[in-house]
């Protein structure tokens, strides 16, 4: 029988209520319960695969092409565990079935309402997921925060779940903030209490609460506090605070007891937890012994969200090659308005360019490529990445001139990267890229199978053009060698060019599958052939 921990959020968003959710994952998972985790997002879309992750975050690819919300990834990193399509929930996919569902006659005689047949939906998706994994615990994350509008399904749907399943099966865990103004230094509570009494309004009572404090852990005073006006033991009012790198925060909230008081309270068998390999991978990213500084070169990403998996990935690459990786954003198109300027990109070890769509920004990630090529500079390519080294080589090794993807130049007289053939002719957006984990063949003795170790690979993919087979031979005598294939051998996945100290570029995203304690292959040998290059130039 799986019991359910749902987790609120209150004040405002970004609060860190993602990773609240994967600390508690994680303390669970280290008294060797089984868990799993699914994200409650109360937008209209049926998926985030058409939202603007500039604006709404990453996109993040499931194994099954699901494209997820990013708390997905941090459930996948933190956790351990490959998640399905059943693990997003949003309410354009509840809406979509339920109209479809009237359609059909579904619902004959009846009027079809938000209770209970939009709550009824959200529960008995949420008791897939219980079935279809068996876990011991599942987590249910709600987006946005309480007093949201198109949130109240959710909550409501918590609400009927939580009489419904046995008592004490059920937890709710409220995140919300606890602010200090500079001006009074004394952390506020008021926050909390406003939100705890919004969510109390619709019949919900936390069981426990954590505040996010950026000034260090609750006081006594505060706790009780909270505890008093909320509704909660003292016990059950917890600190989250800012910590580096974010795989300590399960330690910190152990640290406060949290772990204990998650068993108790859910009647779970309690056990000792388990933290030894844990810790001595939160010690590697804390004892770096060298920084690579590496560059990302694409368009301008206000949005620190809209890489994570990128970032994440060279961080782990980073740990498990003793150092810490320095990312700088650099905005390709400086490069465009003065192409000198590409020469600072001389003050990094390494250059990655991710991936991307359309046209800004193309031709200074093509130059910024071109100087790596010529430079020597390591240079990971991802997707776009890749599409564009393609099209820098063509240009200056091949000498065709005007080459370019069809994506941006639909006439160019050599369309060396160009549309999948599959892909032509599609009319709708949503969810039809070539999607999700694949098969790679490597071959063997390049650098892709010394990093994998291995002939046949999986990973995830999220594009719609690939390199033009017309230009695969012109490009092999150019010395580009294609060290990935999809099986049946119609499709580029890897290419490397062997003269370069490291200059790799795939068209799927290596960056899905890396995790804290087990990093990416393409991203380890980047990062340490970056730590390489930066020795190297010491030397000089
Ligand atoms: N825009 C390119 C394509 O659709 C690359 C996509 C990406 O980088 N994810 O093929």
């Amino acid at each position: 029988m799986t019991k359910y921990i749902f987790i609120t959020g209150g004040v405002m968003s970004g609060l860190g209520k993602g990773m609240v959710t994967c600390s508690i994952g994680k303390m669970l998972q280290s008294r060797g319960f089984t868990v799993s985790a699914v994200k409650c997002d109360p937008y209209l879309n049926v998926d985030a695969g058409t939202m603007n992750p500039y604006i709404h975050g990453e996109v993040f690819v499931l194994d099954d092409g699901y494209e997820a919300d990013m708390d997905l990834g941090a459930y996948e990193r933190f956790l351990g565990i490959e998640l399905t399509r059943l693990n997003n929930i949003t309410s354009g996919q509840v809406y979509q079935d339920i109209i479809r569902r009237e359609r059909q006659g579904g619902y004959l005689g009846r009027c079809v309402q938000i209770i209970p047949h939009v709550t009824d939906e959200i529960k008995r998706r949420i008791r897939l997921v219980a079935s279809k994994t068996g876990v011991d615990v599942l987590l249910i994350e709600s987006g946005g925060t309480v007093g949201d509008i198109e949130g109240l399904p959710f909550l409501e749907a918590f609400r009927q779940m939580r009489l419904e399943e046995r008592r004490g099966d059920t937890l709710l865990v409220h995140v919300t903030l606890v602010p200090v103004l500079d001006a009074v230094g004394e952390p506020k509570t008021k926050p909390t209490q406003h939100s705890v009494k919004e969510l109390r309004s619709i019949g919900l009572q936390p069981d426990i609460i954590v505040a996010r404090c950026e000034a260090g852990p609750l006081q006594r005073e505060q706790r009780e506090k909270i505890a008093l006006y909320c509704n909660v033991e003292e016990r059950a009012v917890f600190s989250s605070i800012n910590v580096n790198p974010i795989y300590k925060l399960p330690l910190v909230l152990e640290e406060q007891g949290m772990g204990d008081l998650l068993c108790e309270y859910l009647g779970l068998i309690r056990r000792n937890a388990e933290w030894s390999e844990w810790r001595r991978m939160v010690e590697r990213f804390e004892t770096p012994k060298e920084t690579v500084r590496i560059a990302m070169c694409g368009k301008y990403a206000g949005l620190a969200d809209c890489y994570v998996s990128v970032n994440e990935a060279l961080r782990h690459a980073a740990a498990a090659s003793g150092c810490r990786a320095e990312i700088s954003w650099i905005e390709a198109e400086l490069f465009e308005e003065d192409p000198s300027r590409v020469e600072i990109l001389s003050d990094y070890d390494g250059v990655l360019v991710p991936g991307g769509f359309g046209e800004r920004g193309t031709e200074g990630k093509i130059r910024a490529i071109e100087y790596c090529r010529t430079r020597d500079i390591p240079f990971l390519g991802i997707c776009y990445g890749l599409q564009l080294s393609i099209v820098e080589i063509s240009r200056h090794l091949l000498n065709l001139q005007g080459a370019h993807t069809t994506e941006c130049d639909p006439k160019t007289p050599h369309p060396v990267i160009d549309l999948l053939p599959e892909q032509k002719g599609l009319t709708d957006m949503g969810g039809t890229m070539r999607l999700g984990s694949l098969p790679v063949k490597i071959k063997p003795g390049t650098i892709a199978h010394r990093l994998y170790g291995s002939e046949l690979i999986h990973e995830r993919h999220r594009h719609r053009w690939e390199v033009n087979p017309a230009y695969w031979e012109m490009l092999e005598e150019a010395g580009v060698v294609f060290s990935g294939w999809s099986p049946d051998g119609k499709r580029v996945e890897i290419i490397e060019l062997p003269r370069n100290l490291f200059f790799m570029a795939t068209q799927f995203h290596p960056e899905f599958k890396s995790r804290p304690w087990s990093p990416s292959p393409p991203y380890y040998g980047f990062v340490k052939a970056s730590l390489e290059n930066k020795l190297k130039e010491r030397k000089r």
